[in-house]
């Protein structure tokens, strides 16, 4: 405890006594026996988060190991992951809608943790004011709080309905996609992916599992999420996945990314979003472009968005499990593909053709069977834990 007094001495910034009337917006203060300690948000990928050391000033105890982070509030554990946006408290999975990071050696934490994870994992041990970003830790709740009992074995009720995948192999047709070194089309290897993932996904008799295209054929950008909205049933789960292969003008890159749809935020997303758009002119009649702007103010995007992430996340997860890699992370885009999509919906580009390794790489059946596997692996673990978010919200 002594060591903990200490570490809380060296976070606290401010004493009540100093603290501003009116701290800035972008501030949370987490409030213990009394004591106020400032968080400042943390932006720089785009989305709110904080240093996980803050949650000392709540009382909890950090251990680091195995690229683990465990927090812990008296009986209670919470336990999280570097690139995951999974939570896992006191053996429950818990989902936010972006992942946590590591950046100059800290691991920083999505806001929403404080908002929405916390009161769920800790019940009467925190109360949050969201809107104020306020914090307050009541201690003896924690210490009291029993163990919940083990989840009961009663898994969530299958769903009513079957849950609906949408593969989309890109480009085809007179659009080859990128082109390799030794002239391996991308629209190709992409269609031997998106047959492998259906086939493995069609043996889980849970899952409606759609190929946008089964042959070497055009189909226009916008026409694949009006495919996938058509099928969908009101009120179905579903899913959207593009898969891609990326080029370079720079033949040394190599790796794998996923994208979810929003604005472009970096020079390279742009770039991918550029050349995979480039499809549409192929398309004989050009449809107008939706803006943007209206999609995402559209609340049920929202959702999907942060679902999307999410997913995109668990793709990554998977992937650098068998792909040499570099994992270049979770990435933001505006692509044709997935604009209109009314699910979540992501771009997986799975290694890059215009790498002469990679392109032999993407040519290998044993390799194009891992990455499938883990492709499809992603579609289960997205439904394991939104399914199970979900039953937990309605208990
Ligand atoms: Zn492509």
């Amino acid at each position: 405890m002594r060591f903990l007094a200490v570490l809380l001495l060296v976070l606290l910034p401010c004493q009540p006594g100093f603290l501003p009337a009116q701290p800035p917006p972008q501030t949370w203060r987490l409030v213990l026996a009394g004591e106020t300690s400032l968080v400042a948000e943390a932006t720089s990928r785009g989305y709110a988060a904080f240093p996980v050391s803050a949650l000392l000033s709540l009382g909890a105890q950090l251990a680091y190991g195995g690229g683990e982070v465990t927090a812990r509030f008296g009986g209670r554990e919470i336990r999280f992951r570097v690139d995951s946006p999974g939570v896992v408290a006191d053996g429950r999975p818990l989902m936010m809608g972006n992942p946590v990071y590591a950046a100059d050696g800290v691991v920083f934490i999505p806001a929403e943790f404080l908002s929405t994870v916390l009161p769920q994992a800790l019940g009467g041990a925190v109360s949050v004011d969201a809107d104020a970003r306020v914090v307050w830790a009541h201690p003896a709740a924690q210490a009291a709080a029993p163990a919940p009992p083990a989840p009961a074995v009663s898994l969530p009720a299958p769903p009513q309905q079957r849950r609906l995948v949408v593969i989309d192999a890109g480009h085809g047709g007179v659009d080859p996609g990128a082109v390799g070194p030794a002239g391996t089309r991308e629209k190709d290897i992409n269609l031997q992916m998106a047959r492998r993932v259906v086939e493995i996904l069609r043996q889980d008799p849970t899952l409606d599992v759609r190929l946008t295209r089964n042959r070497d054929t055009l189909i226009a950008l916008r026409d694949r999420a009006r495919f996938a909205n058509a099928w969908r049933a009101e009120g179905q789960p579903a899913l959207f996945m593009s898969i891609h292969c990326n080029a370079h003008p720079s033949r040394a890159e190599t790796g794998f990314e996923t994208f979810f749809l929003s604005e472009a935020r970096t020079a390279d997303a742009r770039r991918v979003q550029q050349m995979e758009d480039a499809a549409e002119q192929y398309e004989e009649r050009s449809t107008a472009r939706t803006p943007l702007d209206f999609i995402m103010s559209d609340l049920r995007q929202n959702q999907y968005l942060r679902e999307s992430s999410a997913w995109a996340q668990l793709i990554q997860d998977r992937l650098r499990q068998i792909h040499p890699g570099p994992n270049r992370g979770v990435k933001q885009a505006g692509f044709a593909v997935l604009v209109g999509a009314f699910m979540p919906a992501v771009l997986v580009e799975i290694g890059f053709i215009s790498n002469r390794g990679e392109e032999q790489l993407l040519l290998d059946p044993a390799f194009q069977d891992r990455t499938a596997r883990q492709l499809a692996t992603s579609v289960h673990d997205f439904f394991r834990a939104t399914e199970g978010r979900n039953a937990q919200a309605g208990n």
